[in-house]
């Protein structure tokens, strides 16, 4: 048969092009998070084009702003070392907008420019093809696509590889910022803790999961002591920067796991999973004291002296019904704190 002779061993045989560009146009179109972007495109990738390893490399600030290249490797030759960690070298990579086209490389021609040959080699990797990523005239990365066979590779299929990518950098630049605006809506712009909707979310959240698996949680809710005493006197300024430093302690005295937030002014609310009204007490004593031992501009203004914060804790215990009366029990906590003459944590009964 006439294909069969086609689909000779030397050169990639497309099953249709068009459907490709369609395939990933479609797939990629809706937003994914960048790791599950590049999943999809190199699956894709593989069965039109069936290479043994993929490495693909994007530049410093072509998506965020990370100081080194980033790549990300899929390696399907069943030899162990997943990075091959090919560097190329930049004469290459300045060359890449002007030529305009993918670079098919040998072994040999490579060993200049692939970091770890050896484990090339191992991986018994012949043949490569390098896939510009560009946009405008500029380079933003490398798709590199290397097999174990020898391998051709016709005009049609060097345009088609072309597109894909420039799919996929399309593609990459709207998870990027999509992810990073959704980010962006649940943090709190001066401290950079999680803000107040996102907190009342989680703290919904995790009420209902500890109520399921009867797990402790706590709530402390932070207040701190004539905090309008301090702007009036030092200015806004001064007070924000006060807002920075407690918001650092904070997040400094607890767990990974644990959420901080900024809820509101000068106000921060903090969620503490599998933790009781006894253990959530400690935490909350152990910023009280990080806070008051720190020393702030002016702070002998302040009507004690120094700056200090107040603290309410509650725990999910079984009389309280929803999240709300959570809340509101570290509320009640935090008044008596004041009450009582701030610079203190304290719970209510
Ligand atoms: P208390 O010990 O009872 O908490 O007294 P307080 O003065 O801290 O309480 P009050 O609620 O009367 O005042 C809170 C002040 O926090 C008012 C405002 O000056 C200050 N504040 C709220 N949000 C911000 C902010 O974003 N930046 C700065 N610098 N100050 C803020
Ligand atoms: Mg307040
Ligand atoms: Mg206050």
């Amino acid at each position: 048969m006439k294909s069969s002779k086609i689909k000779s061993k030397k050169h990639i045989t497309p099953r249709n092009w068009t459907l490709f560009g369609f395939e990933l146009e479609e797939r990629l179109g809706d937003l994914f998070p960048v790791e599950e972007t590049l999943n999809i495109f190199s699956d894709i990738l593989k069965n039109q084009v069936p290479y043994d390893y993929l490495e693909i490399m994007m530049l410093p600030g072509s998506q965020g702003d990370d100081a080194e290249p980033s790549n990300w490797v899929r390696n399907d030759t069943g030899y162990g070392g997943k990075l091959l960690s090919i560097i190329l070298n930049d004469r290459f990579i300045h060359g890449l907008p002007r030529r305009r086209q993918p670079a098919v490389i040998s072994l040999e021609k490579c060993n200049a420019t692939v970091t770890n040959p050896e484990l090339l080699r191992v991986m018994e990797l012949h043949r490569g093809i390098l896939i510009p990523v560009l946009q405008g005239n500029r380079a933003q990365g490398v798709i590199m696509l290397f097999f174990q066979k020898q391998r051709t590779f016709d005009a049609e299929t060097k345009r088609w590889l072309m597109i894909s990518a420039q799919i996929l950098y399309r593609a990459l630049n709207r998870s990027e910022r999509f992810f990073a605006a959704k980010k962006m809506a649940t943090i709190d712009g001066l401290t950079g803790l999680y803000n107040h909707s996102y907190f009342m979310g989680q703290l919904q959240k995790e009420f209902t999961r500890a109520r399921r698996y009867r797990n402790w949680l706590s709530l402390i809710m932070i207040d701190i002591d004539h905090f309008k005493e301090y702007n009036d006197n030092n200015g806004h300024l001064a007070g924000d920067r006060v807002l920075i430093r407690v918001a650092q302690t904070i997040k400094k005295s607890v767990r990974e796991m644990d959420l901080v937030a900024r809820w509101g002014g000068e106000e921060f609310a903090l969620l503490l999973p599998e933790i009781n009204l006894k253990n959530g007490m400690i935490v909350a004593e152990k910023i009280r004291k990080g806070v008051e031992s720190q020393r702030f501009r002016n702070e002998k203004q302040q009507p004690s002296g120094k700056l200090t914060i107040s603290l309410g804790v509650a725990e999910n215990s079984s009389s309280l019904k929803t999240y709300r009366d959570m809340f509101k029990k570290a509320d009640s906590a935090l008044y008596q704190a004041k009450h009582e003459g701030r610079n203190r944590c304290a719970f209510v009964k």
